[in-house]
């Protein structure tokens, strides 16, 4: 089965792509590079044996899509293409909503013209904004609180309205929770360019020594110890996911939101602590004020990704740390 993976050469999406390639899918990666590297696909390579095909170029290019789209026999996109950073998306609401909203309307026309009706969605647990209760499940009332989370609704919603104007469309929004770790290869993981907003690279330099200590932001939340608690989910178990889904939606049509997480929630002190006894490292920590925006817990009900797709996140906590580590200790991206 041909599968084009927009966001291509992303974190996310190289995982996937590593999953896809093994299990014997033809993977082509689409990605314009704002946020990723090209030499990604030397390294999906190196891991799987065989070649994706790379190819640049921006999901608003419709008419490009759709040549793509036939010219490759493309049966089914998984959209992973997005900017991702919520306090940038508070500072540039247009270009979030440009790239993410006005961007996806821009693939699924290509997708239509093309007569490619299948996609899994990048969604995130941002849709839900602050929860009103816990476990997540997916009938939480949806009240994204930044344009990020926002731009994620939207999406959902234009997908869920395609599906019900054409009962061909298939169509699977995968909510992910908090995705951290690498391929236990160490030659894909995640590397934001910048200096990282998430918890987990943030960990990952101060332990290389490029940061000098971890700001913990909040440590008066309503928690056991003090700090948020958000469910951490092994990359790798989120690329089978999509797999599941793919699997899903070649048997079942309309239109799915899912919630992808452990069911499990871990505070940032029981991260770092489990951080540093896997690999064996002091990691410094100050706590600081509060990150305005963030909630002092969330995790997931993973009820419904496994009584729909079969599938439950296998990997530890323990395993998220040690691969994240590895990866950055053998960068050779
Ligand atoms: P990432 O930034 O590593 O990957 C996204 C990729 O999309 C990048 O390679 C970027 O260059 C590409 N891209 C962005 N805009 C594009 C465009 N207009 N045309 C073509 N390519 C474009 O991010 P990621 O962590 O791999 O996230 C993948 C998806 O999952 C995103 O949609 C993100 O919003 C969603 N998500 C991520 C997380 C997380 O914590 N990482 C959580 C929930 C949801
Ligand atoms: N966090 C922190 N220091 C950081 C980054 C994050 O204390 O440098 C905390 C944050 O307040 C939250 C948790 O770590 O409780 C996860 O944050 P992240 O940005 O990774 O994910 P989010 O759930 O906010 O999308």
């Amino acid at each position: 089965m041909n599968i084009l993976l927009t966001g291509g050469t992303g974190y996310i999406a190289s995982h996937t792509a590593v999953v896809l390639s093994s299990l014997g899918y033809k993977v082509f990666l689409y990605d314009n590079l704002s946020n990723s590297k090209r030499q990604v696909v030397t390294q999906i390579k190196k891991i799987t044996g065989s070649a994706v095909t790379f190819i640049k170029g921006d999901i608003r290019d419709s008419d490009r899509i759709v040549r793509l789209l036939k010219r490759k026999k493309i049966e089914a996109v998984i959209h992973f293409a997005g900017l991702k950073a919520v306090g940038h998306s508070v500072d540039r609401p247009i270009d979030y909503f440009d790239n993410n909203v006005a961007g996806t309307v821009s693939l699924v026309r290509a997708m239509n013209l093309a007569n490619v009706k299948t996609m899994v969605f990048s969604s995130s647990a941002t849709v839900y904004g602050n929860p009103t209760y816990l476990p997540l499940d997916e009938i939480h009332p949806k009240l994204a609180v930044n344009p990020y989370g926002r731009t994620k609704l939207h999406i959902e919603e234009l997908l869920q309205d395609v599906s019900d104007a054409d009962a061909e469309w298939n169509i699977s929004c995968l909510r992910y929770f908090n995705p951290i770790g690498a391929h236990e290869s160490g030659f894909i993981g995640e590397e934001p360019s910048d200096r990282p907003n998430n918890l987990m690279p943030y960990l990952v330099q101060v332990a290389l020594g490029d940061l000098p200590y971890l700001r913990v932001f909040g440590g008066d939340y309503p928690t056991p110890d003090g700090t948020g608690i958000r469910d951490y989910v092994h990359v790798m178990d989120i690329a089978d996911g999509h797999v599941a889904a793919l699997d899903f939606l070649s048997k079942n049509g309309g239109w799915h939101a899912l919630n992808l997480g452990t069911g499990s929630g871990c505070s940032v002190f029981e991260l770092v602590r489990i951080f540093e006894e896997t690999n064996q490292c002091q990691i410094s920590a100050k706590v600081v004020e509060r990150r305005p925006g963030d909630v002092a817990e969330s995790y997931a009900c993973v009820e419904k990704a496994y009584t729909k797709l079969g599938w439950r996140a296998k990997r530890t906590i323990p395993d998220m740390c040690y691969s994240a580590w590895h990866f950055r200790k053998n960068r050779v991206v």
